[in-house]
């Protein structure tokens, strides 16, 4: 560990690192795989796409991906995805997996400890991201096999940490516990724990001035050893949750890799903040809630919803995370009120065909039902949730105007969530339509595509994951690939400068 000391600019006993990666998620957690000195290699194997296959066999024998022109190499790609970094790293690892194909992965992966790069991944929980705060009780949206990262096949991997001799089938979902420890069991078995500081929250990012922080060679007066400084271009500062420590890390680039959940989107309603016992916005906190509720009330948990024996559960959105909270109160035989703004919501049965996502196609018929066909299950199209009294009454408006008062023993507010960018400083927007704020799905961060680098930020800021663009795993792991390429390729032009 090397302290970087420059006086007045730099807190004393600064860190300095090549790389400061925040977040430890799978964007995290892949970016961490690859600086460690993992690097990944075109196996040979032909792709179903031809012309993909025609320039991939145009890389030089023993030349990693990371070296390679990546733009050549992405050009004329189409898929479920905008970045062409992107659907290239998924045509690699999952050949036509849209088309229903379960074909073996194109990459294989070396490890040059040579090429290891000096960085840290900050997180605030354990690996794994978002996937350690979700509920472990629903199922993913993916497939389970897309949920892994290169080295480690995550239905093999599934079977044995569940003591299973079968594998589970590829078109099987897994479960969000098992998501969360394979990454953390990923971090283990892939030996890059020493660069994780988990554990610990970012509050402040700042460019700092190059014109104090130049690239430089000086003598250890201890060892009398020759240290090369290179620039330090971005200041990290945060503190550990266990010990509230502070700490500084001053770096040549940071990653954003922070997600887009950190802060759950709100009604902005009168009693929404006061009653956080009952007033609640993600589903883990709900399922314990419901569990407690039970418990209290003595509610026979196994029987079915026939007979209401508390008042209801307020629950409040129509995606799929209002969904699993339908889902949870009925499993707990608790009756449901529910409030939706659309008169009939849309559900794209398309992308999410019933013979996999059987349990979203039964709330999207109860919400479309309006013969109330469901026991102790009350869809409220068209009505938005107004008001939350101290006492558990809550004031539904209708279409015409009209309010209604219910009294409900649990309210869940379940909206969507966003990015946290508040450690950024206030005036560096990064939203590639920067009057507008990000937003991971209508308005991403501008990176450039080949490197991943934020457009819009000083030099040696990098932006993987959500804030890219790249939503699911599946398709996150490029930006990781461009990101370690970028460096490399920095890195050697140097090395030839010199
Ligand atoms: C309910 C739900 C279901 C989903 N289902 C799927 C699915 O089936 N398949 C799929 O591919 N994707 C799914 N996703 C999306 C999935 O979460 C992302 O694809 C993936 O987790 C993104 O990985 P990431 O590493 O970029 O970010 P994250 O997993 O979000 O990890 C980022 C981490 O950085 C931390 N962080 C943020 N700011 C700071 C800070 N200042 N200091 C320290 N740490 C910080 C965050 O707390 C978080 O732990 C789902 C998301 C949700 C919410």
């Amino acid at each position: 560990m090397r302290s970087y000391n420059l006086g007045a600019s730099v807190p004393e006993g600064a860190i300095y690192k090549d790389v400061v990666v925040i977040g430890n998620g799978p964007s995290g957690i892949m970016l961490s795989y690859i600086l460690a000195g993992n690097w990944p290699y075109y196996t040979g194997r032909p792709h179903p796409d031809e012309m993909l296959t025609a320039r991939l066999k145009g890389i030089p024998a023993g030349r990693s991906l990371l070296e390679e022109d990546l733009n050549f190499l992405s050009q004329g790609l189409e898929g479920r995805s905008n970045n062409p970094m992107s659907l290239l790293s998924d045509m690699l690892m999952h050949p036509y997996a849209d088309v229903g194909l379960d074909l073996p992965s194109l990459l294989e992966w070396r490890h040059h400890p040579e090429h290891q790069v000096d960085h840290i991944v900050l997180g605030k929980g354990p690996p794994g991201g978002a996937w350690q705060v979700m509920d472990a009780n629903i199922l993913t949206i993916s497939l389970g096999s897309w949920m892994q990262l290169p080295g480690v096949d995550y239905r093999l991997w599934e079977a044995v940490d569940s003591g299973s001799e079968v594998l589970s089938s590829r078109n099987c979902r897994a479960s969000v516990r098992s998501v969360a420890r394979y990454y953390s069991d990923y971090v283990k078995t892939r030996r890059i724990g020493r660069f994780f500081r988990n554990k610990t929250v970012v509050t402040a990012v700042r460019p700092m001035d190059t014109a104090l922080t130049q690239c430089r060679n000086s003598i250890d007066p201890e060892t009398g050893v020759q240290i090369h400084q290179p620039e330090a271009r971005w200041q990290v500062e945060g503190y550990d949750s266990t010990t509230h420590i502070p700490f500084t890390y001053v770096c040549n680039r940071v990653v954003l890799a922070t997600g887009a959940n950190d802060i759950p989107n709100r009604l902005g309603i009168p009693g929404e903040l006061d009653n956080t016992d009952y007033v609640i916005h993600d589903l883990a906190t709900l399922e314990k809630c419901l569990d407690r509720l039970v418990e209290e009330e003595g509610i026979d948990r196994e029987g079915s919803p026939c007979e209401a024996q508390c008042d209801p559960i307020l629950v409040v959105g129509a995606g799929l995370s209002a969904a699993d909270a339908v889902i949870a109160a009925r499993f707990r035989s608790l009756p449901i009120i529910h409030v939706f703004r659309s008169k009939s919501p849309q559900f794209n049965g398309r992308q999410l065909p019933e013979e996999m996502y059987p349990e979203y196609h039964k709330v999207h018929q109860m919400m479309n039902d309006r013969s109330a066909s469901y026991p102790h299950y009350t869809a409220m199209p068209e009505h938005n949730l107004v008001e939350i009294c101290p006492d558990k009454k809550v004031r539904l408006q209708g279409p015409d105007g009209k309010i209604s008062v219910h009294q409900v023993s649990v309210i869940t507010i379940l909206i969507g969530s966003r990015q946290d960018l508040s450690i950024l400083p206030s005036n560096l927007n990064l939203a590639s339509d920067p009057t507008r704020p990000v937003d991971c799905r209508s308005n991403p961060v501008l990176v450039d595509p080949f490197s991943y680098a934020a457009v819009r930020a000083p030099a040696g800021m990098h932006v993987v994951g959500p804030l890219a663009g790249d939503n699911f795993v599946r398709f996150l792991q490029g930006g990781a690939i461009a990101v370690a390429s970028n460096i490399h390729k920095d890195k050697s032009k140097r090395e030839t400068v010199l």
